[in-house]
């Protein structure tokens, strides 16, 4: 039997792959750190989840057909409008099951078969697969660990061709942790300009998590650019809403409408009561600050512990919550490296080959209780010690 081409070459999620392995280990030795996933240990704030009870009590479970409730949409526009400059109307919003899902109809919508889409690496490792399931060839931008993964308008005019359809950024981003600066996206949107026929996707999944000193800019507020733009984001990450499955995109006039004709045709519309309970999210603030707080002190934590250890080097992450850290471990890529890490410390992260590196580095999740990073990073200290004398 012949089935989809672009489908079957693709590789399994290494996030879930790992997410699902750590959890394997754990239930056979607690001892066990999973440091693998992008997931927030904060329930959801209660206002989000009493909201979501009441309008199932209510009987609010039919079909609410349309792009998202619009209560919903209009406080995502006032969001985005308020929180980032951008332009977009409650029209312009799409609600989807979760962020991962935007993308896809946006690349699915967008592209034809052998366009190219150019995306950043190290980057989220279903980028890649989302844009060949879709038919296209994904175009990776490299990013250079020694160089604080600077977006340079020489890295981009590297990558495009004239089979260029779309670029897709991550700010914050996902594995490196770098915010998209004023700088850099005056040099994103410079090459926009000059490239009048390419898209850009802007996943900012991660923007309410942002740390003191660090501003990130959303490019949709260029209004040079901005009908150009899609702007996808969602609530489990900055919400902890993971396993709600709640996202949404915004997109302007003809891009909006191709994408809403996927969105019809795959999943009608999103729950109604998770929508209703999505709408009072966005006024949890003293929330959301209270775990973005948390987030920054962790980080301040694992990362100087991390750095004090002989052989580890991880710059300070800007936003979200991801430790991207290079190991100096001679003869080892970073697949054993993540692997030896497992096996000696017992703390389990994601390899950096799977965000398409070739530098030997690991990513750790920082999104989990400070007394099990305190002990991460000591068993990590621990196996370098070791490693640096048996040298
Ligand atoms: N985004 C999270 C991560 O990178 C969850 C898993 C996934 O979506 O790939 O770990």
């Amino acid at each position: 039997m012949e089935f989809n081409q672009n489908i079957l070459g693709l590789q399994p999620s290494r996030s879930m792959t790992f997410m699902v392995k750590a959890k394997q280990l754990q239930a056979a030795d607690p001892e066990v750190i999973n440091l693998s996933g992008g997931e927030p240990d904060f329930d959801t704030p209660m206002p989000i989840r009493e909201e979501a009870k009441r309008w199932l009590d209510a009987g609010y479970t039919h079909y609410t057909i349309g792009p998202g409730l619009p209560e919903l949409r209009e406080r995502i526009a006032r969001k985005l409008r308020e929180e980032n400059g951008c332009g977009y109307k409650a029209d312009d919003i799409i609600v989807t099951p979760g962020g991962k899902f935007a993308i896809y109809l946006a690349v699915r919508a967008a592209v034809n078969p052998g366009d190219e889409v150019m995306f950043l690496e190290p980057g989220w490792v279903s980028y890649p697969s989302i844009i060949e399931a879709s038919g296209a060839v994904p175009v990776p931008v490299r990013l250079r660990f020694e160089d604080g993964f600077a977006l340079t308008a020489e890295k981009l005019e590297q990558a495009v061709t004239p089979k260029t359809k779309m670029l897709i950024v991550n700010y914050p981003n996902n594995p490196t942790g770098r915010v998209l600066n004023r700088q850099e996206a005056a040099e994103l949107e410079a090459f926009l300009l000059r490239h009048p026929d390419v898209l850009l996707l802007s996943d900012e999944m991660y923007e309410r998590i942002v740390f003191s000193g660090y501003e990130n800019v959303s490019p949709a507020a260029f209004a040079s650019v901005a009908d150009r733009v899609i702007t996808v984001n969602g609530f489990s990450k900055s919400v902890a809403m993971t396993g709600w499955r709640i996202g949404y995109l915004a997109a302007s006039g003809p891009l909006r409408a191709v994408i809403y004709k996927l969105f019809q045709h795959t999943v009608s519309c999103v729950s109604g009561f998770i929508m209703k309970a999505a709408t009072v999210a966005l006024d949890c603030t003293a929330e959301i600050e209270e775990m973005r707080k948390s987030y920054e002190r962790r980080r301040d934590r694992f990362i100087g512990d991390l750095n004090a250890i002989e052989g580890v080097t991880c710059a300070y992450p800007e936003g979200a919550f991801y430790a991207w850290v290079k190991f100096d471990l001679p003869g080892m890529d970073a697949a054993q490296a993540c692997e030896f890490i497992l096996n000696e410390a017992k703390v389990v992260g994601v390899p950096g080959d799977a965000y398409g590196t070739d530098d030997c580095c690991v990513r750790f999740s920082f999104a989990t209780e400070e007394s099990e990073l305190i002990k991460a990073a000591e068993r990590i200290r621990t196996v370098m010690e070791r490693v640096g004398k048996e040298g």
